[in-house]
C-alpha cells in the first residue's frame, strides 16, 4: 500500500530513536532511582518517541497498528511516572497520548488520502509505463513496416527492369547493382555464371567500393563452389568461425567478414550465383538473403528469356546445317562492316571460296555424302577463323568470310591455309577415303574502294579466275 522506500526511511528512524532511547535508559539505569532528573531529561523524548511510533504505526505495520504501540508507549510512560512517584507525570502522560491520539487521527485521514493519491500516482504509472511499453513496440512496428515498404517498392522496380528486353551483359550487370542498392551494407557485389562446357563458374559482373581492390578469384572462392555444388543459399555470419569452411584469402585478396550467396536456377539446373560481401560481421539479416534470393529468380528467368531470345535470334539468321550465318544476314552485316571501314580507315577483307566439281562428287558418292563433306569444310572453316570474322554460306557450296580490320596479305594468308586445309582432308565415305578441293577469291576494300555489292562481285570475279586457272587455287584481286 505504501512505497518500499517510505517504510524503508520511518524504520531507520525509529531505529534510530529507539538507539537512543537505549542509550539514555542505560544511563538511567545506572543511577536508578537516586537521580529523579534523569526522568526530567528522559521523559521528553520517551514522549517524543511514544508520539513519533504512533504517528507512524499505520505506515509501518498498517491496519491496527497504531493500537499496538499506544498500548506500549502508555504502559512504558506509566511505569516511569510510577517509578518516580510523580504521579503529575500520569497526568502528563495522559494529555500527551490524548494530543498523540488527535493527532494519529488527523494523520490517519490524511495517510489515508495519500495513499488513496500514492495508489492513484501508482495506477497512472503503471499505465504510463503500459502506454511507454506500447508505443516502443507500435515504433518497431512501423520501423519494420516502412522497412518492408521501402523492400517491397525495390522490389517492383527490380521486376520492371528485369522484365525488359535486355542483353545477357546488361543483365548481369543490372543483377549485381540492384543487390548492391537493395541490401545495404555491402562492400562487393558479384555474378558469377557457370560455363557448360568447362563446368565451372565464371565472373561475369561485380559491384564492388571503390577503395576494394580487384576480384582475383574469377572462377569462385570456396564458398562459390560451395553453392555451385550444393545449389544452395549460404549465408555466412562470421567467415572465421564458420566449422564448413577454412578460408584463407589470397595476398592482395579481397577481405570480407560475412556474406550471402544465392544460387541462379533455371529448368531445375544452376545456371550461376549472385553473392554479397561485407567487411563486417554479422552484416545481414536473413530478410537481406530472402530478397537476394528473390533477386536471383528475376535475374534466372531474365537470364532464361535473353538467352533464348539469342538462341531465337541466332537461330532465324543462321543455317540449320553448317552454322555460319546465311546468305540475307551476310549482306546486312557487310554493308555495316564496309561503313565502319570507310569511317575508321580500317582495311576490311572479303573471301569468296567454292567446292570444285560439287556436282559430281554428289552424282558419284550421293547427296547425303556431300552434305557430310559440306559439314567438314565448315569445321575445317571454323577453326581457321577466330571470334569477328563473320562467316555465311552462301549459296549451295560456297562461303564466304568478311575479316574486319585485316588487310588482302592476311586475308590470302587465311584463305591459303583453309584451302591447304581442305584439300589435304580426307573424307571417309563408306571407309573408303575421297578428296576436296576449293578455289577462292580475295578482295579488300581499301584497295578496291567499292561499296559492298561491288566488293562481293569483286571477288566472285577472282574466284571464278580461280577456277579458271584451274581450282583448288587462290586468286587475289
Ligand atoms: P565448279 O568447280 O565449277 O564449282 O563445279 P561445281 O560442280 O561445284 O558447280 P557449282 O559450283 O555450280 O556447284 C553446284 C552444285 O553443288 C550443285 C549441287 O549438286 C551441289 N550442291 C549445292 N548445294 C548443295 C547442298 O546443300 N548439298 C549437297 N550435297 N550438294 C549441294
Ligand atoms: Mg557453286
Ligand atoms: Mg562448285
Amino acid at each position: 500500500m505504501y512505497p518500499l522506500k517510505h517504510k524503508i526511511s520511518i524504520g531507520a528512524f525509529l531505529i534510530a530513536a529507539a538507539l537512543l532511547l537505549g542509550v539514555l535508559i542505560f544511563h538511567a539505569l545506572s543511577d536508578f532511582p537516586n537521580d529523579e532528573r534523569f526522568f526530567y531529561q528522559v521523559a521528553p523524548y520517551l514522549f517524543a518517541l511514544c508520539a513519533a511510533v504512533i504517528i507512524t504505526a499505520p505506515i509501518i505495520l498498517e491496519a491496527n497498528g497504531h493500537w499496538l504501540t499506544f498500548f506500549i508507549s502508555a504502559v512504558l510512560v506509566s511505569i516511569f511516572s510510577l517509578g518516580t512517584g510523580r504521579h503529575i507525570y500520569i497526568f502528563q502522560t495522559l494529555v500527551l497520548l490524548g494530543l498523540c491520539i488527535v493527532v494519529n487521527t488527523f494523520s490517519k485521514k490524511e495517510i489515508a488520502l495519500l495513499s488513496r493519491k500514492s495508489s492513484a500516482i501508482e495506477r497512472i504509472e503503471e499505465s504510463t509505463n503500459m502506454l511507454e511499453s506500447e508505443r516502443i513496440r507500435t515504433e518497431n512496428l512501423n520501423d519494420a513496416l516502412s522497412e518492408r515498404l521501402t523492400r517491397y517498392r525495390s522490389l517492383r522496380e527490380i521486376g520492371e527492369t528485369f522484365s525488359a528486353g535486355l542483353s545477357l551483359q546488361e543483365i548481369g550487370q543490372l543483377a549485381v547493382d540492384t543487390a548492391y542498392n537493395a541490401i545495404p551494407g555491402s562492400d562487393a557485389a558479384l555474378l558469377f555464371m557457370v560455363d557448360e562446357k568447362k563446368m565451372r563458374l565464371e565472373l561475369m559482373a561485380s559491384r564492388k567500393k571503390s577503395d576494394l581492390p580487384k576480384i582475383k578469384s574469377k572462377n569462385g572462392d570456396i564458398f562459390d563452389q560451395w553453392v555451385f555444388k550444393e545449389r544452395q543459399p549460404l549465408n555466412v555470419s562470421d567467415i572465421n568461425s564458420d566449422f564448413r569452411f577454412d578460408y584463407k584469402p589470397l595476398p592482395g585478396e579481397r577481405e570480407f567478414g560475412s556474406l550471402i550467396s544465392v544460387p541462379l536456377i533455371s529448368q531445375f539446373r544452376i545456371v550461376g550465383l549472385l553473392r554479397l560481401n561485407s567487411k563486417e560481421k554479422n552484416a545481414y539479416s536473413f530478410d537481406d538473403l530472402r530478397l537476394l534470393d528473390f533477386t536471383s529468380d528475376l535475374v534466372s528467368s531474365a537470364v532464361n528469356n535473353a538467352r533464348l531470345y539469342d538462341r531465337t535470334r541466332e537461330l532465324s539468321v543462321k543455317d540449320s546445317l553448317t552454322g555460319f550465318y546465311i546468305h540475307r544476314y551476310l549482306k546486312e552485316r557487310l554493308a555495316e562492316e564496309t561503313e565502319q571501314a570507310k569511317v575508321q580507315h580500317q582495311p576490311l577483307s572479303i573471301v569468296v571460296m567454292d567446292i570444285d566439281h560439287f556436282k559430281d562428287y554428289n552424282d558419284r558418292y550421293g547427296h547425303s555424302a556431300g552434305d557430310k563433306v559440306l559439314l567438314e569444310i565448315s569445321d575445317i572453316i571454323r577453326d581457321n577463323t577466330k571470334s569477328g570474322y563473320v562467316v555465311a554460306r552462301y549459296g549451295g557450296e560456297e562461303f564466304v568470310m568478311i575479316l574486319p580490320n585485316t588487310d588482302k596479305e592476311r586475308a590470302q594468308a587465311l584463305t591459303e591455309s583453309i584451302r591447304e586445309g581442305i584439300s589435304s582432308h580426307p573424307f571417309i565415305l563408306r571407309r573408303q577415303e575421297t578428296h576436296v578441293t576449293i578455289s577462292a577469291g580475295v578482295v579488300s576494300y581499301i584497295e578496291e574502294m567499292k561499296d559492298s555489292e561491288g566488293l562481293l562481285k569483286a571477288a566472285d570475279f577472282h574466284l571464278y579466275r580461280a577456277k579458271k586457272e584451274g581450282r583448288n587455287k587462290v586468286c587475289v584481286g
